[in-house]
């Protein structure tokens, strides 16, 4: 089985939980010249497949091919599989919920799935912790985001292995990472409880979210309430 627009018609239908009861966007705005910092395509492009792409477009005129030549984007188009599309949205004033791409529902998270392939949770993308004020308070993502993002990406993974295998490798990328750093890898299980990745056995226990280590951007802000 393939990808189709039709499958992203049932995702979308099935991911539309926000990531929390908090508007964390006007948390990292500040941050960020008052734009959320994951809605700002001078930080993150949006990658989506061609499937996708084909059903955003039947549904809303929000996205458009982003086209722009500068050295980092022609990097990330190298890296990029043939069938992806880099896209913008209209900006955050304009945003409409039910059109969000899947990157931009499951943002700041991607599934980790761990050495045996199997896939335990949520993990944040490690390289925004200094923006990204929701990823230093982890304790407040919400139940049902985490059920749907779940469901989600299984209906995904279903439907295409190298959707699964991209985020395996990433997952084996942030073991590295966070073994060099010496340092627990923060996780959301399938069931929405804390979990981590000790950093040298790549173990998985239970975790209390204090032990998170926050950004010195954030660590001494008070952390927010569950
Ligand atoms: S997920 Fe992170 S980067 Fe995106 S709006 Fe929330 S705090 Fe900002
Ligand atoms: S569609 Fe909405 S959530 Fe996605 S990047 Fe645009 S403004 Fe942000």
């Amino acid at each position: 089985m393939t990808q189709t627009p039709d499958l992203y018609r049932r995702i979308y239908a099935r991911f539309q939980a926000p990531v929390s009861r908090y508007d964390c966007g006007r948390k990292c705005a500040p941050l960020n010249g008052g734009t959320p910092v994951c809605c700002d395509t001078n930080n993150a492009i949006p990658i989506v497949d061609k499937s996708e792409w084909q059903f955003l477009q039947s549904r809303s005129d929000l996205w458009h091919l982003y086209l722009k030549r500068d050295p980092d984007t022609l990097h990330e188009r190298k890296d990029m599989h043939r069938d992806c599309r880099l896209v913008e949205c209209k900006g955050v004033q304009h945003c409409e919920r039910e059109n969000r791409s899947m990157s931009c529902r499951a943002f700041p998270f991607f599934p980790y799935l761990t050495a045996q392939d199997e896939f335990i949770g949520l993990a944040p993308f490690w390289d925004f912790a200094d923006r990204c004020w929701l990823m230093n308070n982890m304790q407040v993502v919400d139940r049902d985001f985490v059920t749907e993002f779940v469901a989600g990406y299984e209906m995904l993974f279903d439907a295409d292995k190298k959707e699964r295998e991209a985020n395996f490798d990433h997952s084996a990328v942030m073991r590295r990472v966070f073994t060099r750093w010496n340092r627990l890898i923060p996780l959301i299980g399938r069931d929405g409880e804390h979990m981590a990745v000790e950093p040298r056995t790549h173990r998985l226990r239970k975790a209390d979210w204090r032990e998170y280590v926050r950004h010195d951007q954030f660590k001494d802000e008070k952390p927010a309430r569950p």
